[in-house]
């Protein structure tokens, strides 16, 4: 933690849905983070609100990192068993979504999850520790069904194996579910086999599809896991039997985070299995929930087709708190675009004052402090990015501050801020014509590396290159740049 102010409050605070309050970070292990971000059903493209959820992961684990914590982050891909109703209704998305387009579904997961990865790199999402796909965890899966069985919480009724909800006491706590309220909203034409309405089902046998693709043997018939087990199962293996954080967007409250706490402890029968659970608040459109299995949605493709930086679309998240709704519009995304570029045009014009001095300053420079400390101070207060992008206005319009202290400090604060502000302090490719054959040197280094398949390194260049404010785009017809 020796890179922390001496300003600095010494705790983060999180606002925790369990409980709704907001609660000092005590880490169960001194100085780690174990977290877990749900991750997406690939049977189509992220929209812009899913990408929301991700963004705030990030900030959330580029907080850890800069607090000091080793953060150990896993995300999940589902690739199988997500009904289009969380509730164990509707049709398997994935399996629509293959046949809508003529594909197997694991040609449907691959592109999506390529695309999904695609978009994340654009936003400066850092990759998660850990990605673990559902269709790999199955064992893992049916390991922990068997243990939820063994301790009772289970029935069988017409071929598929329950969760008896009745049996959890703590059932519902999270999203401060009553269950006499439950069984009052339960809709005629559910699933008849359920006991209770909020009952869900582990393991499938009988699927109401004709043509499942993807089903494996288990103790209970051939079949496919219900969608929660996988977050439970995975987790659990990577993470432990409790660790620190998970969170997702608001609409996993009630159900899918709901039942991944029952499945979790009935299984161990520890309690609490996460500490901290945070909820993102939904993107919106039109006083509607974006939502991508109604169709029309916006994609960060969408977006760029249009003319934007992705990383104009992060900005603009990074203006909302993540607990807070966010109102979509291409006029505020017109003002997020106009606000980098003046940002742009402030590091550049900082970087030629401060000349060969750029660079040489430490962050921690005694003149800027007072903004770091206020920007840690923001990000410790359950991640206020409105307030810590306002730290580092307030730290670029100091004209008391020297040139060199204020964009060191700057890029200290775009550790977390991920809007790659250090490349837009590099000369532009005209002002620097030895700029763009170092990046056709560095291109064709990445395309030697990828043919020996040597893919960390092909990684490592496409990092180097993304630190020089170059992103790639490979098509068929070969590798492209462009400057963010
Ligand atoms: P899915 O791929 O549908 O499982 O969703 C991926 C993530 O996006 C989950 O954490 C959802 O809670 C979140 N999410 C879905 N819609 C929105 C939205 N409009 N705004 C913010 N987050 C969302
Ligand atoms: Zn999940």
């Amino acid at each position: 933690m020796e890179n922390r102010s001496k300003e600095l409050p010494p705790e983060l605070t999180l606002y925790n849905t369990l409980g709704r309050k907001t609660q000092t970070f005590e880490p169960l292990v001194a100085g780690k983070a174990g977290f877990y971000g749900c991750g997406p059903t690939v049977y189509n493209y992220a929209h812009i609100g899913n990408l929301r959820a991700y963004v705030t992961h990030d900030v959330l684990v580029r907080t850890l990192r800069r607090l000091g914590y080793d953060v150990n982050h896993v995300m999940n891909i589902t690739d199988v068993g997500h009904l289009s109703g969380d509730n164990d209704e509707g049709e398997d998305k994935m399996v629509a979504s293959a046949a809508e387009r003529g594909k197997t579904v694991l040609e449907i997961a691959d592109y999506y999850t390529q695309a999904f990865f695609k978009d994340t790199d654009r936003l400066g999402i850092a990759r998660p520790t850990v990605v673990c796909k559902a269709t790999e965890h199955i064992p893992e899966m049916i390991a922990l069904i068997q243990r939820i069985q063994e301790r009772g919480f289970t029935y069988l009724a017409g071929g598929n194996l329950y969760f008896d909800i009745s049996l959890f006491p703590r059932y519902g706590d999270l999203g401060l579910l009553r269950l006499d309220e439950l069984k009052a909203g339960a809709r005629t034409g559910a699933d008849e086999n359920k006991r209770n309405p909020g009952d869900f089902v582990l393991w499938f046998t009988k699927s109401k599809f004709e043509n499942q693709a993807l089903v494996w043997d288990s103790p209970w018939g051939r079949g496919y896991p219900g969608w929660h087990i996988e977050c439970s199962a995975m987790s659990v293996k990577y993470l432990g039997e409790a660790f620190d954080i998970h969170a997702g967007g608001i609409d996993h409250i009630p159900v899918h985070h709901t039942n991944e706490i029952a499945q979790s402890e009935a299984a161990s029968g520890r309690h609490p299995w996460v500490k901290y659970w945070l909820h993102n608040e939904f993107l919106v459109m039109d006083k509607g929930k974006m939502s991508k299995s109604s169709g029309g949605f916006l994609t960060l493709q969408t977006l760029i087709d249009d003319g934007y930086d992705p990383l104009d679309y992060r900005y603009f998240l990074l203006g909302g708190h993540y607990r807070s709704q966010l109102q979509f519009s291409y006029a505020a995304l017109d003002g997020a675009r106009n606000a980098r570029k003046s940002l742009g045009d402030k590091i550049r014009a900082l970087a030629a004052q401060a000349g060969q001095t750029a660079g040489t300053e430490t962050a921690r420079d005694e003149e800027a402090s007072g903004y770091l400390a206020e920007f840690d101070r923001a990000l410790v207060d359950d991640l206020s990015t409105p307030r810590a992008l306002a730290s580092l206005w307030g730290l670029l319009k100091d004209p008391a501050l020297r040139p060199a202290s204020a964009l060191a400090a700057a890029f200290d604060m775009d550790g977390v801020l991920g809007l790659n502000i250090r490349a837009q302090a590099l000369p532009s490719p005209a002002e620097d014509p030895g700029f763009a054959a170092e990046v056709q040197r560095l291109i064709e280094a990445r395309k030697d590396a990828k043919a020996a398949k040597n893919y960390a390194l092909a990684d490592e260049i496409r990092r180097q290159l993304g630190e020089k404010g170059v992103t790639l785009e490979d098509s068929p017809a070969g590798t492209s740049w462009r400057r963010t």
